[in-house]
């Protein structure tokens, strides 16, 4: 009697936002469910038009990441031994020689850089950046400029851009460190990335392959190691559902022995890249799950949200939809909205920002005039529903 009485009271106290939330599994929640915790901050989910960026939070981590986390979190550990023992689970998972968990795709680079130019020497390793008697030259196409480059730069690394084939071979010299590729930019260079790895192999320079957005389909995971890059990124915190603050870094045994020491808990350049104990079983839980995960199942679902986004628009006079898939990044099915802006006497801007005062509010990508690209993958619930009849409305 007494304990019922005080859970009562308990429970009336909970804010009404609180206790609907918490009636909702945590895996059904959608932006129009709210959220206490994020009211109190004076934050406003959004519906995720736009996929798996970092600027609205990544990716969502599904139940059992999360179980996981909340378990590390209640014991201590040796941390050093636990990244190696979750890199060496996560290698054999993704057919990769060795892996370790980073504190996403950037820092992967970062502390695989410092490996590459140190090359397992520990002296070099404390010496970055600085460049003296390290070959501290890193060799990239032109079409390959990530926005990453800082990432390398910081260990000391001097950017060699070229574009052909031949240009390539004749870049690399006594100094040249590493070769590093974007693998999404693959269509826009002249070297494919078999070439590249070849030109890496024959010349004894380590290659690495930035592919943070890349992991679906989920056989990618392992075509870039395979097909010999020496080193290969992947982010956590996107298709994986993992950690947002985590990364992967696979490939060779001995440059990811090298990188190891160049990140937290040891010092120096990526001392402050630290990988918490729950990023590194959260990680690990999202790749065990994702490689289980029925992917032909999914993109079926993501079919009928980009069917039923393009329904709600059928009627909009002057509008034309399209079912749209990235080549290489995000390779999933997207929507694309057309329409003239003088004809329609709206600009792609003006549909943004209304998307964006709806209430929960609607975030897409605007690639150019006239123009919305939506991506329904992380969209829960009927958010695609939401979508389509706010749509609708705004092109009435
Ligand atoms: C997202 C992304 C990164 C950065 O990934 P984080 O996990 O946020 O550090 C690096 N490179 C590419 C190509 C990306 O798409």
């Amino acid at each position: 009697m007494k304990t019922s009485r005080r859970r009562l009271l308990q429970s009336s106290a909970l804010l009404p936002a609180a206790a609907a939330s918490a009636a909702v599994p945590a895996q059904d929640r959608t932006a129009s469910t709210p959220s206490s915790l994020y009211a109190s901050l004076g934050i406003k989910p959004v519906i995720n038009g736009v996929g798996v960026v970092t600027v609205l939070g990544g990716s969502l981590m599904p139940p059992e990441v999360v179980q996981a986390m909340e378990e590390a979190a209640r014991y201590f550990i040796p941390l050093p031994e636990l990244q190696k023992k979750v890199g060496a689970r996560l290698a054999e998972l993704l057919q990769a020689p060795a892996c370790m968990v980073t504190c996403g795709a950037a820092s992967a680079i970062s502390v695989g850089t410092a490996a590459c130019l140190s090359q397992g020497d520990p002296a070099k390793l404390r010496q970055l950046p600085g460049r003296d008697g390290i070959r501290y030259e890193v060799i990239q196409q032109r079409s390959h400029r990530s926005g990453y480059e800082h990432q390398m730069e910081l260990c000391g690394a001097k950017i060699v851009t070229v574009e052909t084939r031949q240009e390539l071979e004749n870049a690399i010299n006594e100094r040249t460190g590493m070769l590093f590729f974007l693998n999404k930019a693959e269509p826009l260079g002249q070297v494919s990335a078999e070439d590249f790895v070849k030109i890496g192999k024959a010349r004894g320079i380590p290659t690495m392959n930035d592919a943070a957005s890349d992991a679906t389909p989920k056989e990618n995971l392992w075509k870039y190691t395979k097909m010999g890059f020496d080193l290969v990124i992947f982010s956590g915190g996107k298709a994986l559902r993992g950690p947002q603050a985590s990364g992967l870094l696979l490939g060779r045994k001995d440059l990811i022995e090298a990188a190891q020491p160049a990140m937290s808990p040891y010092g120096g350049i990526g001392r402050g890249m630290k990988v918490g104990k729950e990023e590194m079983v959260g990680l690990l839980a999202a790749v065990e799950r994702y490689l289980k995960v029925d992917h032909a199942a999914e993109w079926k679902l993501l079919e009928s949200r980009v069917a039923s986004i393009r329904q709600a628009l059928a009627g909009a006079k002057g509008v034309t939809t399209e079912r749209h898939i990235p080549v290489i990044a995000n390779e999933l099915p997207h929507v694309t909205v057309h329409w003239d802006e003088a004809a329609r006497g709206l600009t792609a801007q003006q549909v943004g920002d209304r998307l964006l005062a709806s209430d929960p509010p609607i975030q897409v990508q605007r690639p150019a005039k006239g123009q919305l690209l939506i991506s329904v993958w992380m969209m829960r619930g009927n958010e695609h529903e939401i979508v389509g009849r706010r749509l609708k409305e705004i092109f009435r």
